[in-house]
């Protein structure tokens, strides 16, 4: 029998990445193993249910390149064949009608519980029991004739052949009434494997609150899909050794569900922005470039005539400083405008600091002198004044990086100051120090 997954959302609004991780989850199972992945829209509550949400559930699994094998289900093309297993079920006596309320609207379906302890193992959690008195009979198709969550989905399970189902730890109390539906529709019971859930530094369900928490707001942000990936996938599992940064090829061959925790997974937005820093400083050259100069462009900061030379040698010195593109703006203004921001606080340490001005006039002489203008002559330069002066070299670094660029950091001093070039330099040296 092949093994076959599925992803089976409710699209109700935006993707969280909670919802999501059962995905990659899915995905990375069914991908190590050689099987199927299915993907099936449980689209049944109308007014939840738009087709806006419906499209953030394929562009987010576009944008995290989720393949799957065949065309999506979607369930609400299915009412006929859930009612169908309910009718069946009423056939075999394992449901039976009920005007709940008595209130003569209308009879709803109910399941009828096999009335013994259920249990079942959980690939993640091992074996769970409840007790028949905790599971009630339960109903399938309500009054208004409209299949219930449990009956759809397990009715759907049986149709696509699914052999293992992965999905959020808040099913778990669910699975014992699926069970006891796959065996009164006497279908084979699939493998569960119930994912922990994903909790902030509190312990408390990630939310909006902590940081970007949907798919869109991680692609609006411009974080890479290969970092979010690659960081959802060690929520709550890990290859077993110490590697984190890790391919997709990697992922996939080294994942099990064995190695899937069962306590809550702690999302650390700190660290999915390294592990974001780490993939840009893997993105090939060309492609890094192209990104950057995208990134300015929609920023308006590049003028017109640029020339490739001064954007390569830019991109490059900031290669390893940036951890996410819209950090390119605040990095690189300064390369590209000479109304630069200034940072209040650097201004005040750094610029309005006693003798400050004076050693930048005394620096700015000693760079208009030099015979050329690249950063080991400058930093010779700067250091020899220093010297003279029985100052400390930061005492003159700290200033002109301020003055020059506006920030208290930044890529390597010296090379920035080659690429922005001497006479471009010494027009900022001489600029009156800002309020
Ligand atoms: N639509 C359900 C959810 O999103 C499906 C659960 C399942 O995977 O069975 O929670």
């Amino acid at each position: 029998m092949t093994l076959r997954t599925r992803f089976a959302p409710s699209p109700t609004g935006q993707v969280h990445i909670g919802n999501l991780r059962a995905a990659i989850f899915n995905w990375l199972f069914t991908r190590h193993a050689g099987g199927e992945f299915l993907l099936r829209i449980e689209d049944t509550d109308r007014e939840r249910s738009t087709p806006e949400a419906v499209q953030a559930v394929l562009n987010a699994m576009q944008w995290l390149g989720l393949t799957t094998d065949g065309e999506a289900l979607y369930q609400s093309t299915r009412r006929e064949a859930h009612l169908a297993a309910a009718e069946t079920l009423l056939q075999s006596g394992h449901a039976y009608k009920l005007d709940k309320g008595g209130t003569g609207k209308g009879e709803a379906v109910l399941f009828k519980m096999p009335g013994t302890d259920m249990a079942f193992r959980d690939l993640i959690k091992g074996d769970l029991h409840k007790a028949a008195a905790d599971l009630p009979d339960f109903v399938i198709v309500r009054s208004d004739g409209n299949p219930v969550f449990h009956l759809a989905n397990v009715v759907d399970d049986i149709h696509m052949g699914i052999t293992h189902v992965i999905r959020g730890d808040d099913h778990v109390e669910n699975t014992y009434r699926h069970v006891a539906l796959y065996q009164a529709l006497g279908a084979p019971v699939p493998r569960f494997a119930h994912l922990p859930m994903i909790v902030n530094a509190q312990g408390k369900p990630y939310s909006k609150r902590d940081g970007a928490a949907y798919v869109g707001d991680f692609r609006d942000k411009g974080y890479e899909p290969d970092a979010l990936f690659n960081y959802l996938a060690l929520l709550g599992w890990n290859p077993g050794d110490d590697r984190e940064v890790m391919p997709r090829e990697e992922l996939v061959a080294a994942f099990s569900l064995d190695r899937v925790q069962s306590k809550a997974a702690q999302f650390d937005f700190r660290k999915f922005e390294w592990m974001n820093a780490e993939y840009l400083k893997r993105l090939p050259p060309d492609s890094y470039r192209a990104r950057f100069r995208r990134e300015l462009e929609e920023s308006k900061l590049l003028p017109a005539d640029i020339s490739e030379n001064y954007l390569d040698s830019v991109s490059s010195l900031l290669r390893e400083r940036i951890k996410s593109w819209p950090e390119t703006t605040l990095q690189a203004g300064y390369f590209f405008t000479e109304h630069y921001s200034f940072d209040p606080d650097a201004v005040r340490k750094r610029l309005k600091k006693e003798g400050a001005p004076e050693l930048l006039a005394a620096l700015r002489e000693a760079f208009s002198a030099l015979p050329n203008f690249d950063a080991a002559s400058t930093e010779t330069a700067l250091r020899a004044l220093a010297e003279t002066r029985g100052v400390n070299a930061s005492e003159l670094i700290h200033p002109l990086r301020v003055i020059v660029t506006g920030q208290p950091g930044g890529p390597s001093l010296f090379h920035l100051l080659e690429v922005i070039g001497r006479e471009r330099v010494l027009a900022r040296m001489a600029r009156p120090i800002p309020a």
